[in-house]
């Protein structure tokens, strides 16, 4: 159902745009919401639904057509992860991780041979991609890794382990971080592309998570785990541009996903506010309840201005929009969890029972707000721009 905002938010869309933004919405609330529930009751991973994404062109977006990929533009994209965000996070997730962090640096950092063997099968949907950038020492201090990639004949020993991994049991391509010596920090860092079904000395083992039970979150241990040269994705020792690059682009799909999920809160709270009624009125006709309606409706809408502003950046051809991509995570994200408190508090006590759906978006929405940088990172990285104590 069309929303007064969706008025503001298509203001200034291409027809192609806006016709897309009703494609995926249409295909989202009919092909994979009905489904979401009952995969995170049964912890099932949404395999078949993301198989739908491919013949519609929603799987790569950010793949250019020549590698079978469906690329328009990143505002698109954007628009693309806001909306499969608005029903799924999962589903969302898949395209987002495969897309910015993984295809988005083989686009920017791969050989030709590394974009051949890659991109299409990213594509075909036959090769889902997961990012192992974080470990149980911390996620936050990125240049700390300790993950080791060692010289060796003909390529590269990975040593180490990696934990809140998204897909990793599901993926056909790891794109992995690992130092070369943990003393150098930044200029340690060195990234690989891992074909981890092909690759001796990795194990892949759950990670217990209270929510997003249907995401499979893994930990992923490097036990002398050998990576051809083939394998290694810029130079060694260069991989904190890689690195930051696709930090960049995936922080642009988080914050667009995190507005799917900002407006997801409004689409449920709303009705609900015009349904349940308390004194003989609707809950909707009390100022307290309009004020939480109001505030959903303009902080969304504040954060997806924002994120479309970036998208258009990126699509102007600026290279690196580092503080850009971290005002839009941190709003957006922010605005995903304050929205999900409030669609809790207007469902009163059903909030939190399972037949309704706003006490799980709470937590997903949490995670948001740490995945690809939390709101501490990004707020200290905002202010070191615009201090010009750090440069994009
Ligand atoms: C659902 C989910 C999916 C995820 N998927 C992936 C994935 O696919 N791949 C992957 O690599 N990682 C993934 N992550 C991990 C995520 O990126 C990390 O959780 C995040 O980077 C934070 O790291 P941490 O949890 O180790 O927290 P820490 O780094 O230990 O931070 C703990 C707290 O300290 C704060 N802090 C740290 N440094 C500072 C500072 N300088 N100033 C102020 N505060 C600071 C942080 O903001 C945070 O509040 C996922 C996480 C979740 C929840």
């Amino acid at each position: 159902m069309p929303t007064p905002l969706d008025r503001m938010a298509d203001f200034d869309l291409s027809d192609e745009q806006r016709a897309l933004r009703a494609a995926v919405r249409e295909f989202a609330e009919k092909e994979i919401l009905p489904h979401v529930e009952e995969h995170e009751r049964e912890e099932r991973y949404p395999t078949e639904l993301v198989r739908k994404l491919v013949p519609l062109g929603y799987m790569a977006p950010m793949v250019p057509e020549r590698f079978g990929g469906s690329f328009q533009d990143v505002l698109t994209y954007g628009i693309i992860c806001e909306e499969l965000a608005r029903v799924d996070w999962v589903v969302a997730s898949v395209v987002s991780v495969a897309n910015s962090l993984v295809a988005g640096s083989i686009l920017k950092f791969g050989s030709e041979a590394q974009q051949e063997r890659w991109l299409p099968a990213i594509a075909s949907g036959d090769c889902l991609a997961s990012a192992c950038l974080t470990e149980p020492g911390g996620g936050t201090d990125l240049p700390n890794m300790r993950t080791t990639a060692t010289r060796v004949d003909g390529g590269w020993r990975l040593d180490g382990t990696k934990v809140f991994i998204s897909h990793a049991a599901h993926a056909g391509l790891f794109f992995v971080v690992a130092t070369l010596d943990r003393g150098k920090k930044h200029k340690g860092v060195t990234a690989f592309l891992v074909d981890p079904r092909a690759t001796e000395g990795i194990s892949i083992g759950s990670f217990p998570m209270r929510t997003l039970k249907r995401d499979h979150l893994a930990e992923v241990h490097f036990d002398g785990a050998f990576v051809p040269d083939a394998g290694l994705l810029g130079e060694p020792g260069k991989g904190f541009p890689v690195l930051g690059s696709a930090l960049d682009l995936g922080r642009y799909s988080v914050a667009a996903r995190c507005v799917g999920q900002a407006q997801r809160c409004i689409d449920l709270a709303v009705p609900y506010a015009m349904e349940r009624e308390a004194f003989d009125k609707k809950i909707g006709e009390f100022q307290m309840i309009q004020q939480k309606v109001a505030d959903m409706t303009c902080r969304t809408q504040a954060a997806r201005a924002i994120v479309y502003q970036l998208g258009r950046m990126k699509d102007a051809g600026v290279e690196r929009c580092s503080m850009e991509s971290s005002m839009a995570k941190l709003m957006a994200s922010q605005a995903a969890v304050q929205n999900a408190l409030d669609a809790m508090q207007i469902h009163g006590g059903y909030g939190l029972s399972s037949e309704y759906e706003v006490g799980r978006l709470l937590l997903e929405a949490k995670s948001l707000e740490f995945g690809e940088g939390t709101s501490e990172l990004h707020t200290k990285l905002v202010a070191e721009f615009m201090l010009g104590v750090r440069k994009q």
